[in-house]
């Protein structure tokens, strides 16, 4: 193959943006491999970098694609462990690998760390290439498919909830946009660690699904404002974790749902990022909020080692060719699922 079919984007704006190129295929330098992507999820992110963000530049044309899986095809000079065929998952970022932040583990606070279709060329593309320290070999008992629908979302609940807010046994995790990606590793994140999980998601249908993930209440926020729904399942305490990604809509609520002392976490603002929050709540409640993105590319390997052992399930809503990525992205924005979309190549 010395052409090869990406999923770019040239300049912001809707659906229509989105482009099928054809590109020359990439050849592997020293040290790297090149992966035949097999199967990719479609992110939030990818219909942030699609529509552009106010005040970000985003390094346009970009492939577009974080999660992705295949198998190696073609492998570069100083790479001796891995074969032609093997099958992996591609990490969904990418750092120096030597400054003290990568060194220490936490390569996702690398000043040169990028997430793959945002900062960088991503996945969507029929062949990339990429660091050998950028791809994690599969076990046979773990998917592609799998595999490429949970590394971002499961890393990124990951850091959020474990690393960041310390999750602790027993206590009370407000799980926003339950049938989110995110969500759905966050309910299963939480529950792993034996927190009880009261779900929110926009439809009975989703929060039906997030049960079936373990999750142990539910609050449609159509039905109920969110804090009154936290009030009467908490007899008025709050919960101690506050998972966040909504943003502006829901913000608010979620200051009011943490108890006294809790903890609010955040990786997103779906529904916009100018929130309103009332100090008086933060400092008179002594709530203390985390911010977080993404985590170290080390968890990549927990999350195969979770699947393989059946202790983590890929949540995936449909899969389709990588042509109609554009009704992917329709389908996300209408929020018609529940759970990760695929694009098969
Ligand atoms: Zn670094």
């Amino acid at each position: 193959m010395d052409k090869v079919k990406a999923i770019r984007v040239h300049e912001h704006g809707g659906s229509d943006k989105l482009v099928i190129d054809t590109l020359p295929a990439p050849a592997p330098k020293s040290g790297e491999v090149v992966v035949k992507i097999n199967v990719t999820s479609v992110n939030h992110l990818d219909l942030w970098v699609r529509g552009g963000l106010p005040g970000v530049k985003f390094p346009l044309p970009v492939i577009l694609g974080s999660d992705g899986a295949g198998t190696i095809a073609e492998i570069g000079n100083e790479v001796s462990d891995l074969r032609v065929g093997d099958r992996v998952l591609v990490s969904p970022s990418t750092s120096c690998g030597t400054c003290e932040n990568c060194l220490g583990g936490q390569d996702n606070l690398c000043r040169q760390y990028k997430i793959r279709g945002e900062d960088c060329d991503g996945v969507d593309a029929e062949l990339i290439s990429v660091k050998r320290e950028d791809v994690f070999k599969l076990p046979g008992s773990v998917s592609e498919e799998d595999a490429a629908a949970s590394a971002l979302v499961f890393i990124t609940a990951y850091q959020m909830l474990v690393d960041k807010a310390k999750i602790q046994p027993l206590e009370d995790v407000l799980v926003l946009g339950a049938g989110s990606g995110v969500g759905t590793a966050a309910v299963q994140i939480a529950k792993l660690h034996g927190a009880r999980v009261i779900a929110v998601a926009g439809s009975e249908e989703k929060l039906e699904k997030a049960k079936a993930l373990g999750a142990d209440e539910m609050i449609n926020y159509n039905v109920t404002k969110i804090s009154q729904a936290v009030r009467q399942l908490t007899d008025k305490r709050g919960v101690d974790i506050v998972f966040e990604h909504t943003g502006q809509a829901t913000w608010p609520d979620s200051i009011l749902s943490a108890r006294r002392g809790g903890r609010i976490v955040t990786c997103g603002a779906t529904t916009g990022y100018e929130a309103v929050t009332d100090l008086r709540q933060i400092f008179a409640r002594q709530l203390t909020i985390y911010g977080s993105t993404m985590a170290s590319k080390s968890r990549n390997l927990l999350l195969i080692d979770l699947l393989s052992r059946k202790k983590f399930k890929s949540v995936i809503d449909s899969a389709m060719p990588f042509t109609e990525v554009r009704e992917a992205h329709r389908i996300i924005e209408n929020k018609d699922h529940f759970g990760k979309l695929l694009l098969k190549f």
